[in-house]
């Protein structure tokens, strides 16, 4: 070998091993990039794109996949008030709980916000899943959990998808347990698997809202008005207008049935118009009969915002109604969502002379203390707690602190559900200012409601203005 080959073959050598060395430092750098790329950095956990990755190889083995999705309830708070440093220092310590609860069941990964998911390889039979997110949920409330020295309360809702069941790619799987998720906050019920019957964007759901708008148009839409009384059943001090759908071919539906659907699209808007002016125009007209009362109106947590202001305004513009006998109830949820904003409204709405009622109140998880600077006139007692009351002493006790306390803060409250003579006579001796339920009349149609005012002798001449 001359020396010019031995230079040569060295040369190739170097080259080889150099291109060599070359290949696996770019393996390795895309590698660590791609780990990057799959990490999220706040959390050390998987992000989206690594769900995606890991969960393409479990749906094609056809051996079975079931999708968590879980986001936590009123984490706005903690960001809003403790700031974003603090919300990252929890969302950090809720990820080593949710990991550590989940073991080897499957991969947790963070896919954004306050918003985890978990992916479970060949679920058991039966409730496998939900007995999972049960675990998860549960882990979440006893957990310890702090910014700082602040130690923080948390609660989250999940929703289930399960694959080849509830969607066949994890685009599907993952909108769907979406919305379930979504279900299962509005419900309050902790976790829910997914379900097309009830997803506004399956044919069903779809269907009903493309012929909701035509409803309002063709009388479809009915508003029942069920009567409060008052607390010793003497007067009638009210309705409130409940709203029901003559479905061409489903039939009468109540709104459990629609308003879920409508309440996740922009149609809830001009529904929330009509009812405020059907129902302001059908109390001018008993006005003008005789049965001068208030008139209460449902109103959805997504319409509490300012344009609410703009469409009551309308209402009582058109219908010349007095703003003081007009009362808007409200959900805790509403007042969860976005305190701040449901305070700001609040305040206007009664700067006007229009009275909000907190509805459901005990059903959610607000406190008395969420009410704290919200200017609401009245509280009502959800009817879970009344509607066993007499059967059940601890729910009385519920009910009677609620009256003691919210008579504190001057408030006025009412007791829905109220099915007995019994549990009305109880009521009244606690003092509940209100009373509304089956015992006195189930919602009425408009003509039958008058006609239940005139013949109970409850014209509400004597209606008390507080
Ligand atoms: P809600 O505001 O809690 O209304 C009371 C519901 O309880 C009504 O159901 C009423 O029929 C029922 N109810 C009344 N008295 C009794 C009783 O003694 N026992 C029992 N078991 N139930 C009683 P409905 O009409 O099906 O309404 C359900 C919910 O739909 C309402 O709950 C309200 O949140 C919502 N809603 C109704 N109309 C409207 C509306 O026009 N707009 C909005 N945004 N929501 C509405
Ligand atoms: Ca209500
Ligand atoms: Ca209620």
């Amino acid at each position: 070998m001359t020396a010019a080959s031995i230079a040569w073959t060295t040369s190739v050598l170097v080259i080889v091993v150099a291109s060599v060395l070359l290949t696996v430092l770019v393996r390795q750098r895309d590698r660590a990039r791609d780990e990057l790329a799959r990490t999220d950095p706040l959390t050390g956990l998987g992000n989206r794109r690594a769900l995606v990755e890991s969960g393409e190889p479990l749906l094609a083995s056809g051996r079975g996949l079931g999708l968590l999705l879980l986001d936590l309830d009123g984490f706005k708070d903690v960001n809003d008030t403790l700031g974003h440093a603090a919300g990252d220092e929890v969302l950090v310590q809720v990820a080593r709980v949710l990991t550590a609860t989940v073991g080897d069941r499957g991969p947790v990964t963070r896919l954004g916000g306050d918003e985890f998911a978990v992916l479970v390889p060949a679920p058991g039979p039966g409730d496998d899943l939900e007995v999972v997110a049960k675990r998860l949920l549960a882990a979440l409330s006893v957990g310890s959990f702090h910014a700082g020295v602040v130690p923080i309360d948390l609660q989250g809702s999940i929703g289930i998808a399960v694959a080849g069941v509830d969607g066949n790619s994890l685009g599907e799987l993952l909108q769907h347990a979406d919305i379930a998720m979504y279900a299962a906050k509005r419900s309050r019920v902790g976790v829910l698997r997914y379900d097309a019957a009830s997803d506004p964007h399956s044919a069903g759901g779809l269907e009903l809202l493309g012929q909701l708008r035509g409803a309002m148009d063709a009388d479809q839409l009915e508003l029942h008005y069920q009567p409060k009384v008052s607390g010793d059943g003497s007067r009638l001090v009210g309705f409130e207008a409940l709203v029901r759908w003559n479905h061409p071919s489903r039939g009468f539906l109540l709104p459990a049935d629609f308003l879920p659907f409508v309440e996740r699209t922009n149609l809830i808007h001009p529904l929330t118009r009509w009812v405020l002016i059907t129902a302001l125009r059908q109390a001018a007209t008993w006005r003008a009969q005789g049965v001068d009362v208030s008139m209460s109106v449902n109103i959805s947590a997504v319409t509490l915002d300012a344009g609410l202001l703009g469409v009551v305004e309308e209402a009582l513009a058109l219908t010349r109604w007095t703003p003081s006998a007009l009362v808007l109830e409200i959900t805790e949820t509403a007042v969860i969502n976005d305190p701040e904003g449901a305070r700001v409204t609040v305040a206007k709405l009664r700067e006007r002379g229009i009275r909000v009622s907190v509805d459901d109140f005990g059903a959610g998880s607000t406190s008395l203390g969420h009410l704290r600077g919200l200017a609401v006139h009245e509280l009502k007692i959800d009817r879970q707690f009344v509607s066993e009351m007499v059967a059940h002493p601890e729910d009385e006790v519920i009910v009677s602190s609620v009256i003691a306390l919210a008579h504190q803060l001057g408030l006025v409250v009412v007791a829905e559900g109220v099915e007995t003579l019994a549990s009305a006579d109880r009521l009244c001796a606690l003092g509940c200012d209100e009373l509304q339920g089956f015992f006195f009349a189930r919602p009425l149609p408009a003509e039958k409601a008058l006609a239940w005012a005139r013949t109970e002798g409850m014209t509400g001449a004597a209606v008390e203005l507080r």
